[in-house]
């Protein structure tokens, strides 16, 4: 979307024709509930298709936003939406939410309501169904007047939730004055979010805050089954991305609700398992600690480097991690910093060959560390030392819980 709009001489025209000739589609693209796993709505994405070519938004949105075209395209994709939701109501599926995107050249041009209403009422739509996605920086030109249109928005019925939240410039003044029902956390944040801390700091602190505000959280761009598993264990409401699937003409879309699709991976809440993970580039010592804990009834998982350790964490709840200090890539107490960050309820310890006195130092007084032991190891102190973790991690576990119940 930030791309400058192609120097194409003739397009500007073209796009003027390509509402008259019918070429703009919808594309939809669902998004999943982390909550229940089942479908909870799509977005609508604009295409452009234009002779074989399937034009993206990033390619026409600017020049239409810039010649001004954006307004009737826009009024086009909310009258086809509502078209659309009325026919998915005739099909029985008279609960799916549409979401459409509006540029802020229609936001600013002032009939929006107007075009809604017509539309809602044009196709006996209730209006609940119907979320206009909106972005921070088009409410920030003047969030006076924002917070005025929004409220008239809002008292049609529709939803109203930010799009790609965190990347524009926002005022929390002012966030919290706009009626809206939903934070889309932007797809930036998200992709790195398994392996880099600030990141996942973000993303858990946009659910946070979503959550203080009684807003519902959307994550998009989640493309593996880590993202996915780490953003439901934040809280996030939904996901969006290709890791679920990508956007779709219209019959592919209905055939995923008629199929019911659900999102992969999200697993049975492991319940009261224990799951231990091992972090060591050798894959020698992994078998041997392995071997060592075989009678003791954990759920074992193994890691080669830093990086897999954190893809690990991101997918399953794990409640010891053991790691050695010394692998390529993160050493071991950078490695188990950046757990404690992103998930501090898992213990953490180091096993190591050799020891830096002064990383060591700064890993326990940061906290980082629960216990630093050293190899070779005496099998019966290790197994004891891991099964005083457990019992150490399920106190505080049951700690934080109790907090939170008495302060959520
Ligand atoms: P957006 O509203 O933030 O939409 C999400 C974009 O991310 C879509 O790109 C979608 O295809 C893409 N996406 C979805 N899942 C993933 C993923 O897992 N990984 C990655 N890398 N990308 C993913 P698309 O369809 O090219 O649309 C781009 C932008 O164009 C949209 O961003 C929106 O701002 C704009 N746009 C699309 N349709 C319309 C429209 O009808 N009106 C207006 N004004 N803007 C539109
Ligand atoms: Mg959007
Ligand atoms: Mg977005």
């Amino acid at each position: 979307m930030n791309l400058a709009p192609p120097r194409e001489p003739e397009m500007e025209s073209a796009l003027g024709q390509a509402l008259e000739r019918g070429e703009l589609e919808l594309f939809f693209q669902p998004k999943g509930d982390l909550h229940n796993g089942h479908i909870a709505g799509a977005e609508a994405l604009l295409r452009w298709r234009r002779g074989d070519t399937l034009v993206m938004p990033g390619h026409f949105i600017p020049l239409a936003e810039h010649s001004g075209l954006v307004v009737p395209i826009g009024a086009w994709v909310i009258d086809t939406a509502c078209a659309r939701l009325r026919g998915w109501a005739e099909r029985g599926y008279g609960e799916t939410r549409l979401a459409v995107n509006v540029s802020a050249r229609q936001f600013g041009a002032g009939d929006l309501e107007t075009v809604v209403s017509e539309a809602l009422a044009r196709h006996a739509i209730q209006p609940g169904r119907l979320e206009l996605e909106l972005t921070e920086s088009m409410l920030m030109d003047d969030p006076e007047s924002a917070v005025t249109q929004l409220r008239r928005l809002k008292n049609l019925g529709i939803k109203l939730s930010l799009d790609d939240f965190g990347t524009g410039y926002s005022s929390f003044t002012y966030l919290s004055h706009f009626p809206i029902d939903t934070l889309k956390v932007d797809q930036s944040f998200v992709r790195h979010m398994v392996s880099n801390a600030n990141m996942a700091g973000i993303v858990a602190a946009i659910i946070g805050l979503a959550h203080k505000m009684r807003l519902h959280v959307v994550a998009e761009g989640v493309e593996t089954e880590a993202q996915l598993a780490y953003l439901r264990r934040l809280g996030c409401d939904e996901i969006q991305g290709y890791f679920f699937s990508h956007p779709l003409p219209e019959a592919a879309y209905l055939a995923m609700l008629d199929e019911d699709q659900t999102l992969p991976g999200l697993p049975a809440r492991e319940g009261a398992e224990r799951t231990l993970l091992l972090v060591d580039d050798e894959p020698g010592i992994l078998s041997a600690l392995r071997r060592m804990l075989r009678q003791e009834g954990y759920r074992i998982l193994t890691a080669n480097n830093a990086a897999e350790g954190l893809e690990r964490l991101a997918l399953e709840d794990i409640q010891v991690v053991i790691s050695d200090q010394r692998m390529p890539g993160l050493s071991g107490t950078e490695f188990l910093t950046r757990v404690k960050d992103m998930h501090p309820d898992c213990l953490r310890i180091i096993l190591s060959g050799q020891a830096d006195m002064a990383s060591v130092i700064e890993a326990i007084n940061d906290g980082a560390v629960y216990k630093f032991l050293t190899k070779p190891w005496d099998d019966e102190k290790l197994r004891e030392r891991i099964r005083e973790a457990f019992r150490f991690q399920a106190a505080i576990t049951a700690t934080n819980t109790a907090t939170k119940t008495v302060n959520p």
